[in-house]
């Protein structure tokens, strides 16, 4: 397994291909600092008595201790450690970890690429293990590139005016592919060793060049990261582990990219791409149940410990609202459990968490995440938005002033209210606060779009049948 500094030197050597605000920019750019300092972690703590166990675990397929973002799920024990280990985990860099989209994707196409081998006879599977057990050597993070550009939302990839609206494959050599196409919103992707491209929707007989899935270094030949980057406001001269986290949302062009064939893990098979795209979603789904309930439990710690700060902590409009939060937490995370106690072993021997579990607690985080902002934005009162830079609470001009002013129960300090203020101002008020809580609706699928999976994985014919039953109906 890697360290964070062996993992910061492999991007740092990686060839200049991420655009930032006007300039190409190499790996070292200061704006992507946060997002390092993110995935970072999930090297750091591979040793930590507290974290060992979750974050690693054993390889099926060598037997070698890997890092658990590089596994692929065997048991619902596995799902529920790695459940887990995201929660844990995001509490300390203060929301996402960033680094299980690529976890998904791997476990999504180790099943996909089966099935997809059962039915055609090709051997994408075996391509897809001989790079997993790389991946897993070499202990490689990926972003999961999924979300295409998509043009006019009401066509299939093969009807757009403009064919490239979705990533597709414009020329089949004897040594490869070339594809062109864009993805959006793609988490971690100036910062990721990989990009696994997985399609985003399901794909019909017609959509045959569109259904298309791959792995490459980041920073191949053609491929362009429009990053839009956002952080924390860093309150200098104070220590604050959360300023530290930030993060990278890449504008991905695939400008005409060459990918070997033990690179292609579904070319053509568009029952088998539908897979691909609907399983990366379920892991993710899953995934999410383990973020969001780490995301929340940042919200309520800060929502608890002002409304304690503030001398008001066991009063019942405050004890409501913390209430209403912990509900939220915990039945999401109940969701995970549930998903994965009631998942399946697939013929490829990969453990897939339930549908309609996984589904109902990604609706359920994102239906709420706005709300969990607005009780949070409730307890704290409006200094969040209005509070005074570090540098003037640093100013001995106007610390004294500021710390005479921002006090409120006489046995808490002002620097710790002034500390807790901040923040609550980093959540609410910051870039990146705003990108996560945009992320809380629609990263891993918009609430409309669990919508979908659980109408067609519920039970809804069973409900029909006890209706009947109760009302005497015999057909
Ligand atoms: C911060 C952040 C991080 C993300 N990270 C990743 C990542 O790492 N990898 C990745 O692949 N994706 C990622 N995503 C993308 C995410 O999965 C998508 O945003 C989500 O799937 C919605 O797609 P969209 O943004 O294209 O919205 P759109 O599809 O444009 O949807 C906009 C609205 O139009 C509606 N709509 C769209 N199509 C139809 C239709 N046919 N009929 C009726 N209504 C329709 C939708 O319901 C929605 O209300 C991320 C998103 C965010 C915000």
């Amino acid at each position: 397994m890697r360290t964070p500094e062996e993992y910061q030197s492999d991007i740092l050597k990686m060839k200049a291909n991420v655009y930032i605000g006007g300039k190409k920019v190499k790996r070292d750019d200061p704006r992507l600092k946060g997002g390092i300092n993110v995935i970072s972690k999930t090297f750091e703590l591979v040793e930590h008595p507290e974290f060992k166990d979750l974050l690693t675990t054993k390889s099926h397929l060598t037997g070698k201790r890997i890092n658990r973002f590089t596994h692929v799920n065997q048991s619902a024990d596995d799902l529920m450690a790695k459940q887990l280990m995201t929660r844990k985990i995001c509490h300390l860099v203060g929301g996402c970890i960033q680094r299980c989209m690529g976890c998904d994707a791997i476990n999504g196409l180790s099943v996909a690429t089966f099935a997809a081998d059962m039915e055609h006879g090709t051997d994408y599977n075996k391509r897809f293990t001989e790079y997993l057990k790389e991946f897993q050597k070499r202990d490689l993070t990926a972003a999961c590139a999924q979300t295409d550009v998509k043009g006019d939302r009401s066509k299939r990839p093969h009807q757009q005016d403009d064919p490239d609206m979705y990533v597709r494959v414009v020329e089949r050599r004897s040594d490869g592919i070339v594809v062109r196409g864009a993805k959006n919103c793609i988490t971690m992707s100036a910062i990721a060793d990989e990009i696994i491209v997985v399609p985003t929707r399901a794909m019909t007989p017609n959509d045959t060049d569109y259904s298309v899935a791959f792995a490459i270094p980041a920073d191949t030949d053609g491929v362009k990261l429009i990053s839009r980057t956002s952080s924390l406001r860093a309150p200098k001269g104070l220590d604050m582990p959360q300023a530290q986290t930030g993060d990278d949302e890449g504008f991905i062009v695939f400008d005409d990219v060459f990918v070997p064939w033990d690179r292609v893990f579904l070319c053509g098979e568009n029952k088998y791409a539908t897979l691909a795209a609907h399983l990366f979603a379920l892991f993710h789904r899953h995934s999410y149940t383990g973020c969001k309930p780490a995301t929340t439990d940042v919200v309520t710690g800060f929502g608890a410990l002002i409304a304690d700060y503030n001398g008001v902590y066991n009063r019942p409009n405050i004890r409501d609202k913390l209430v209403e939060l912990a509900a939220v937490a915990e039945l999401v995370f109940a969701a995970g459990i549930a998903s994965a106690i009631n998942g399946t072993k697939t013929p490829a021997g990969t453990f897939i968490p339930n549908e309609v579990y996984a589904n109902i607690g990604r609706r359920h985080a994102g239906l709420n995440y706005y709300h969990e902002l607005e009780l949070l934005a409730e307890l704290a009162g409006g200094l969040p938005a209005a509070l005074p830079f570090a540098e003037d609470y640093l100013n001995p001009e106007t610390k004294p002033l500021i710390e005479k002013y921002i006090k409120r129960r006489p046995d808490v300090s002002p620097e710790n209210v002034y500390r807790c203020l901040y923040g609550i101002s980093n959540i609410l008020c910051s870039s990146l606060g705003g990108v996560m809580a945009v992320a809380g609706v629609h990263g891993g699928g918009s609430p409309v779009m669990e919508d979908i999976a659980i109408w067609r994985s519920y039970d809804f014919e069973e409900k029909k049948r006890i209706a009947k039953y109760l009302a005497g109906i015999k057909d």
